[in-house]
């Protein structure tokens, strides 16, 4: 009997197997496509010896994160590379926004700007090992009162507004970009964290590409798996949890969609993926009732109060829906914004240039 199966050999499926391999348990890996490394994959594309990173090609994390230290990806021959410039953010029309590891060059370029992108960085560079330490924890030992305090001074301005407190479009684009790497609502508590953990990054110890593309990282995890006694399978689709060999335990380094065809949920789940919403608001240990009910619950009426399926005690009689959790998504349309006449100064548009695009509240509408 093995210990521990992982399904899936993307880099968290790998750090996953070599973490309980370190441990002492016997792992064993089994990915479907014939290379390992799911988006750490490097190959030749388009009738071309040359390489590509399929997905992830730029490292911020490597040189700072313990797991990734933790690989001596340099011992092993992968050296870290890096650009004078960690990274751009193209711009319509004009030359893109550079971030370069250089501080004093980034604030140079960014005109009125450079002084504000040196306030916002320079504190999070100067306590830079503890701010990523403090990002990092799992929360379970004290802050370090210093690096929090940084954080603390600048994580609401960053989470309320987008591009919080910049002013000049090349240096909005520049943060803005770095927090869409959160993956989620913009501006966010989460996205801000990212923003400023990988932006002040960018100016210190930089945002490396591995020498031989992302593959090689992948390539040295499993090596280190392998040589622990651990094994990785390849070119293997694991179709149900039937299918894995008998282990004390199953780590699935898949998409939900995935786990849920591997996995099956209980019957009184419907099968399908649970449509996840723009932005979640239900409550702790609730799904959001939009669409069809993750417990299987019959649809609620219209404009009413109290349990999914029963009669609404009253009914809202206009406007938009509204449930115990508020207004949601559905309670919005889309909605281009445009440069208003009379805006000036660094960052302003033009009257009618689209600036962006938004949500407003549907006009109201009456129920049946
Ligand atoms: C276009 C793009 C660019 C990106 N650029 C960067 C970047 O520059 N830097 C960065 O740090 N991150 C980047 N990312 C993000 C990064 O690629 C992902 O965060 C990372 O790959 C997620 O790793 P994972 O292990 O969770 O999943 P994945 O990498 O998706 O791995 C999942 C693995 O599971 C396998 N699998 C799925 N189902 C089964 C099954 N039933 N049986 C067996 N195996 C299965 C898949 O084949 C795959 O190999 C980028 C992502 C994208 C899409």
């Amino acid at each position: 009997m093995t210990d521990a199966v992982v399904v899936g050999s993307g880099p968290n499926g790998l750090a996953a197997a070599l973490t309980l391999a370190r441990a002492g348990l016997r792992v064993e890996v089994f990915e479907a496509h014939e290379r390992i490394g799911g988006g750490l994959r490097t190959q030749a594309l388009f009738d071309s010896e040359v390489l590509h990173d399929i997905c992830a090609a730029v490292h911020p994390m490597a040189p700072v994160s313990p797991f990734m230290r933790s690989l001596g990806l340099e011992a092993h021959g992968v050296a870290l590379l890096h650009s004078p410039a960690a990274y751009a953010h193209p711009l319509t029309g004009r030359p893109a926004a550079l971030a370069w590891r250089d501080l004093d060059a980034t604030c140079a370029e960014l005109g009125g700007d450079g002084r504000r992108w040196r306030r916002l960085m320079l504190p999070l560079m100067e306590r830079s090992a503890d701010v990523v330490e403090l990002m990092l924890s799992t929360q379970r030992t004290p802050p370090d009162p210093r690096a929090l305090a940084v954080l603390a001074t600048r994580l609401p301005a960053q989470a309320l507004r987008v591009g919080g407190g910049l002013r000049t479009e090349a240096a909005r684009a520049l943060l803005t970009g770095v927090a869409a790497h959160g993956i989620g609502r913009l501006p966010s508590p989460a996205s801000a964290a990212v923003a400023l953990l990988l932006g002040h990054l960018a100016h210190t110890t930089g945002w490396p590409v591995p020498r031989g593309g992302s593959g090689a990282v992948a390539a040295v995890m499993a090596a280190r798996i392998e040589r622990l006694g651990g094994r990785i399978h390849t070119g293997v689709r694991v179709d149900s949890l039937r299918d894995l060999p008998t282990r004390r335990l199953t780590l699935l380094d898949v998409s939900p969609r995935e786990l849920a065809r591997i996995a099956p949920l209980p019957r009184r789940v419907p099968a399908g993926p649970v449509p996840l919403p723009v932005r979640p608001r239900c409550r702790q240990g609730r799904l959001p009732r939009r669409g069809s009910d993750p417990l299987g619950r019959p649809p609620r009426l219209p404009g009413g109060h109290g349990p999914p399926g029963r009669r609404p005690r009253h009914r809202t009689r206009t406007g938009p829906r509204r449930d115990r959790d508020g207004p949601g998504p559905a309670d919005r349309a889309p909605v281009r914004h445009r440069g208003r006449p009379g805006r000036r100064g660094p960052g302003a548009s033009r009257p009618g240039q689209e600036t962006g695009v938004g949500l407003r509240p549907r006009p109201a509408r009456r129920h049946p």
